[in-house]
């Protein structure tokens, strides 16, 4: 699992960076400099020179930003963008496509104001639009400069006002296209078009019966719970033709779920909505856009494999199966090649973040030193000292059984009052410097994988400060796999291998599987703690899901964010900084007003003066800190 080599200081300094997969899964955005630190590079310029991690750390922190700190870094949510859509447009010309290619980002992917603002300047030359799923949305893409020809598109449930407000932007000549999802809706959708006296630009979801694999799984296919079925849209298109609305139809869409591992089911997918589309024209619908949703996955792990962090295919053969699938099923059908649309969100957005944390202490699972043995010990602690001498070699399996064994029964003896804490506190040591010799045998030998599965217990704790549940919320609840790797001190071997805790007080708050080289792995490699030195983490690609799920466990607020750009020379730019939630700021989230609180803390402390508890430097100091806290950080400082 780990490197084998011994620590060698004229070691190739990428040479640690590998054991994390740092090349399978750093897509030409990520290296390890001369100096042992993980810096970011400017994919599309090569001989750029790349800016390291934890100077951009060190940068940020001299100005008053510390960790926790999400990371924007402008040319990566750039590079994603130019990435798809030069796709799709080598692929139309390529495979001699009559249509365009139309994307649009989906709001509820990242929903920050900057991250938006910056698509939407970006996109311009692509005529890049929106997808909105909720009124809130649709009032964000109303702000929004979009291109004359880009799309609008509303999904989700709608009601009158959000159909209004759809409606009505038609007259500012946004092409806003209102997707049906249920028969319902379109009946909200004709009353409001008839009032205002404005002809709709309709799409209608149509509800796939291919079934994909991945962690949204349940809910495609039968299960989806968006969409209308074979039977629903045959008497929609009805209803439509009578109420002379068929005309306004020029959209479909479908939707598969996110992260969709396999190329094979989006390929599926795509010829199935193709049969869709061929029937609601023969059905004399004037259809002009197919719109593919989202689903265009991320390779978090780098393994390039169907898994449910990983995908198969990239955006490449993704443009390219989609185009060929529908020109092959149009063709043959005589039907004019439509405009290719998706909603890819994951993709666009995911490279673009890291999430840093600094790690505040650890807890080792091993000893440096022997404990002494007293001579009226019990034999025990003789025999668990002992097994150091068999801990090499063909014995290591009966060595790691003896040391449990023994260990358990020392601590049978304290809980029968037979030993004390005296003795009991020098067999864990015993027992721990033990377990260091275990892991440094597993090191040098890692065939012993095998055997070792008592030693999982043993892995370190490291302490971040962050809170999971906040910052990571896919982590915690799909088990999301993120690249994790230290920012630094990658040209020494890491010697260790731990797990993160965050600072909340929930045990769910950890983080304890990781992507490595050779697969997922239940601990990462890290290195010793060094006094007075920041050790800092970077969790890679969460610029997707991540910023609004996250709550506010334990009140721990949003992380600051800082938006980069790289300079290509090594140094980097700030575009953008929004600070962190300070605990006022929290305390108003749950309904608390700051000042109410301060002034109740101000007459309790007032009392206690007049009771002669507190003195008057006392009082001063006590409303100091409480207005410090209020102002301050949830996280440490
Ligand atoms: C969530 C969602 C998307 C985005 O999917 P990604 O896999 O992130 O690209 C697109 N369309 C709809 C309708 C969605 O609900």
């Amino acid at each position: 699992m780990t490197s084998q080599s011994k620590p060698d200081p004229h070691s190739v300094p990428s040479h640690h960076g590998d054991l994390y997969g740092i090349n399978n899964w750093g897509n030409d955005m990520l290296c390890v400099d001369g100096s042992g630190a993980v810096a970011l590079r400017l994919p599309l310029e090569p001989d750029s020179t790349p800016t390291p991690l934890p100077q951009v750390m060190d940068a940020i922190e001299t100005r008053g930003i510390s960790a926790p700190v999400l990371l924007r870094v402008q040319q990566f949510l750039d590079q994603s963008l130019t990435q798809l859509h030069d796709a799709f447009n080598n692929a139309i010309r390529t495979a001699e496509y009559k249509g365009a290619y139309r994307g649009v980002f989906p709001i509820k992917v990242n929903q920050q104001a900057e991250v938006i603002s910056h698509l939407m300047t970006a996109g311009q030359k692509y005529n890049y639009g929106l997808e909105a799923g909720s009124k809130p949305e649709l009032v964000i893409a109303l702000s929004q400069p979009l291109p004359e020809d880009a799309l609008l598109i509303c999904n989700g449930s709608k009601d009158e006002a959000f159909v209004r407000l759809a409606i009505l932007s038609r007259k500012l000549g946004h092409n806003t296209v209102l997707v049906i999802e249920t028969l319902d809706e379109f009946d909200i959708i004709r009353r409001v078009a008839t009032e205002l006296g404005i002809r709709p630009l309709l799409g209608i979801r149509v509800k796939l019966t291919e079934r994909v694999t991945g962690k949204w799984q349940e809910s495609s296919g039968d299960r989806s719970t968006f969409g209308l079925g074979a039977h629903d849209l045959v008497t929609l298109m009805g209803r439509l033709r009578d109420s002379g609305f068929l005309d306004c139809l020029v959209l479909q869409h479908s939707h598969l779920g996110s992260q969709v591992p396999d190329i094979i089911d989006l390929r599926r997918a795509a010829a199935e909505a193709c049969r869709f589309f061929v029937e609601l024209t023969a059905m004399g619908a004037p259809l002009t856009h197919m719109d593919l949703g989202g689903g265009l996955g991320v390779d978090y792990t780098g393994e390039r494999r169907s898994e449910e962090n990983s995908v198969n295919y990239t955006v490449t053969e993704y443009s390219t199966n989609i185009v060929e699938t529908i020109r092959y099923a149009l063709d043959e059908a005589g039907i004019p090649h439509p405009t290719i649309v998706t909603e890819s969100g994951r993709f666009v957005v995911a490279h673009s973040s890291i999430f840093i944390f600094e790690v505040l202490g650890a807890t080792l699972y091993d000893a440096p030193q022997k404990p002494e043995i007293k001579d009226d010990d019990y034999h025990l602690m003789t025999d668990l000292m002992a097994v150091e001498n068999y801990i090499s070699g063909p014995r290591f399996q009966e060595a790691l059984n003896d040391a449990v064994y023994y260990r358990d029964e020392l601590r049978a003896l304290f809980r029968r009052g037979q030993i004390g804490l005296d003795q009991l506190s020098r067999a864990e040591q015993g027992f721990l410097y033990l377990a260091g010799l275990f892991k440094s045998a597993l090191r040098q030998d890692p065939n012993l994988n095998e055997v070792a599965e008592p030693l999982a217990a043993f892995t370190d704790h490291y302490y971040g400060n962050f809170s999971l549940f906040q910052s990571l919320p896919d982590v915690w609840a799909i088990d999301q796999l993120h690249p994790i790797i230290p920012l630094q001190r990658l040209n020494e071997e890491p010697t260790r291998q731990a797990i993160f805790s965050d600072i909340t007080c929930d045990s769910d708050g950890k983080i304890d599987k990781f992507v490595l080289a050779d697969g997922a792995a239940d601990a990462l490699p890290v290195h010793d703690l060094k006094e007075g030195e920041p050790y800092h983490i970077g969790v890679f690609f969460v610029g997707a899901y991540q910023e609004t799920l996250g709550d506010l466990h334990n009140l721990f607020g949003d992380a600051n964010v800082v938006t980069i750009s790289l300079d290509g020379h090594g140094g980097f730019d700030i575009e953008h900084e929004t600070e962190a939630d300070t605990i006022a700021e929290v305390l108003s989230y749950v309904e608390y007003d700051p000042r109410d609180c301060l002034d109740a803390f101000r007459k309790r402390v007032e009392r206690a003066l007049k009771a002669g508890r507190v003195n008057a430097s006392e009082r001063r100091q006590m409303i100091t800190a409480y207005k410090d806290s209020l102002a301050g950080s949830t996280y440490f400082d």
